[in-house]
């Protein structure tokens, strides 16, 4: 069984609402991303590939610069959205906080979306920690 996994990084900024700690002040990640595609068994393409590495990277490298890279995560009921949006920003909007664990989701879910057979995400917030989705 065969699996390949591509790394991506992204700076963004967030904040926790309606939490008590630290994060509840918006400030500023640079995040490693991990996906982790599933082969096919032990089968490879003519080209000895169980995925490719550059398919990885036009499909969810270019998704994450487009959508991701530089830009607020906010949950939706926090009142800062609206305030940025006045302001001309586009924040991300969340149904929860911005977590580690919720943006390890949303980035495995738009793997699913395009068709990709993920295995995992794993979503380093900082070098020390990191959320991972997997199903
Ligand atoms: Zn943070």
């Amino acid at each position: 069984m065969f699996s390949v996994a591509r790394e991506f990084s992204f700076s963004y900024g967030h904040r926790l609402y309606r939490y008590e700690g630290r994060c509840r002040r918006l400030h500023g990640h640079n995040a490693l991303v991990r996906i982790e595609i599933l082969g096919d068994g032990d089968s490879l393409n003519e080209h000895g590939m169980a995925f490719d590495f550059a398919t990885l990277k036009e499909t969810m490298g270019r998704w994450i610069d487009e959508t991701l890279d530089h830009r607020v995560f906010l949950a939706k009921d926090d009142p800062l959205a609206k305030v940025l949006i006045d302001a001309g920003e586009e924040p991300v909007l969340l149904d929860g906080n911005p977590t580690a664990e919720q943006l390890a989701k949303a980035i495995y879910e738009h793997a699913v979306e395009i068709g990709l057979r993920v295995q995992r995400v794993d979503f380093w917030e900082t070098k020390n920690c990191r959320a991972t989705y997997a199903r």
